[in-house]
């Protein structure tokens, strides 16, 4: 049974194509292997839309390299968006590679790697047409069995000025309600109870297909049609969530009150020039409307620092906005001018170093604030699906409320009670730090 080990890296979106890939090649005859020297065939998963990104992914690569000089029967294959966004100007760059496969080639992973290890005759770099996965696919969790992401869409139609990602994956394509439907009902019966919904942009699901297409109807469609007791939003863009979202938010516990909502900026000036389609007062009346459709919301939003023109009153805006309108989470990034993003040429870029100074400025302060804002879950019980043993200790137990995503958001640490993971149990809340929380199960 030839084997492969395989590396994972960028976004939640990637890990799924991962997952495929994993499932795919187990279904054709393949072993996955933890140690990458037991491993015929090196599997790099790339994430490429961002510079840091792409070094990163460089150097996962330059690692395995070092396997094939030790051992040079093994081959080393590079996919993902690195490949996607750079083609075949890699063969130069990174000689030991055996073979690229660009976001698309996810579907044909198991001929692609066969012909490899066969030594048949193929391009070095496969970039095959567009793909979207569906419910047919063989797919393997590489999360814990009780949580899992579906992607219901590929690719963005928005053309934010600073963003790669539609050069990189394409067009818009959402899959059919009844195809994600049934991976849903697959992943219940393989004992998922956590399910994110994901997307470069999840309020555009079904804008490419028909009418009654929507993530209404999708949602709508899942609480029916399956029991999946937590089902969470992540990647909504801020004028896609109508009122019939919130009606149905607020209506339904299984859909978590919780929103990953990108704003990226609040300045009207910053986010005109990043082509976001709303401005700062369409934020406010936004953050308005959902706190009072669902009161007990958790929202997590993410900025971006030190885009072209931004000036310290556009920075100041933004503190004052954080300040006033204390989101629950916030990832804080620094804009990196990318080669080919619609903003690459763009006046008044910012310094670097007055970037890292603006990051490490909003994160302290919301660091500060989301102290404050997790005081108010003290004393209160609250849902919380339970992780397992905490990542410092073996006399805590650890696990997520439902205002706090994977891998992203704080936890809840248990010290007392017992429970297994995967269970979803009620903990009541004795104190906060400042991203995480305390208490006992009831
Ligand atoms: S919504 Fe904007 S930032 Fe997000 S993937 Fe699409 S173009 Fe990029």
């Amino acid at each position: 049974m030839p084997t492969f080990h395989l590396v994972s890296l960028g976004c939640a979106k990637n890990l799924v194509d991962s997952e495929v890939m994993l499932g795919l090649l187990q279904e054709g005859g393949w072993e996955m292997v933890a140690d990458p020297e037991q491993a015929n065939v090196l599997l790099v998963n790339t994430c490429g839309f961002i510079q840091p990104a792409v070094e990163e992914a460089i150097e996962v690569i330059l690692e395995m390299e070092t396997y094939k000089k030790i051992d040079s029967s093994k081959f080393l294959v590079v996919t993902g968006c690195l490949v996607q966004r750079y083609k075949a100007s890699l063969e130069d760059e990174l000689k030991e590679v055996d073979l690229f496969i660009g976001t698309e080639g996810v579907a044909k992973i198991v001929q692609l790697l066969d012909c490899l290890v066969e030594g048949a005759e193929q391009e070095k770099t496969q970039l095959p047409d567009r793909f979207l996965m569906d419910a047919s696919y063989a797919r393997t969790l590489s999360t814990p069995f009780f949580r899992s992401s579906v992607k219901i869409t590929e690719g963005c139609n928005n053309r934010c000025t600073y963003c790669m990602i539609p050069s990189i994956r394409g067009e818009l394509r959402s899959r059919g309600i009844d195809d994600i439907v049934l991976e849903l009902q697959r992943l219940e019966k393989d004992g998922v109870q956590e399910l994110s919904l994901i997307a470069q942009d999840l309020t555009a699901y079904g804008n490419d297909l028909d009418k009654e297409t929507h993530l209404l109807t999708l949602l709508t469609r899942i609480l029916a049609q399956t029991a999946i007791p937590w089902i969470r939003l992540m990647y909504l863009y801020p004028s896609g969530v109508g009122d019939d979202l919130l009606a149905l938010m607020q209506s339904e516990d299984r859909i978590l009150p919780y929103m990953d909502i990108p704003f990226q900026h609040v300045s009207a000036a910053v986010l005109k020039r990043m082509h976001r389609r709303y401005g700062y007062a369409d934020l406010l009346q936004f953050i308005e409307k959902v706190r009072g459709a669902v009161p007990d919301i958790a929202l997590r939003s993410t900025m971006m620092v030190g885009f072209p023109g931004e000036t310290e009153g556009d920075v100041r805006q933004l503190e004052e906005f954080l300040r006033e309108y204390r989101l629950d989470h916030v990832g804080v990034f620094s804009y990196t001018n990318e080669e080919g993003a619609l903003s690459e040429f763009y006046e008044n870029q910012v310094p670097e170093e007055l970037k890292e100074e603006r990051r490490n400025r909003i994160l302290t302060l919301q660091a500060e604030i989301s102290e404050q804002i997790l005081q108010k879950y003290v004393g209160r019980t609250i849902p919380v699906l339970v992780e397992g043993l905490s990542r410092e200790t073996d006399l805590l137990l650890e696990g997520r409320s439902v205002y706090q995503a994977p891998d992203i958001d704080g936890c809840v640490l248990i010290n007392d009670g017992n429970a297994n993971p995967g269970d979803i149990v009620q903990v009541q809340i004795t104190e906060a730090q400042i991203y995480d929380l305390l208490g006992g199960i009831v």
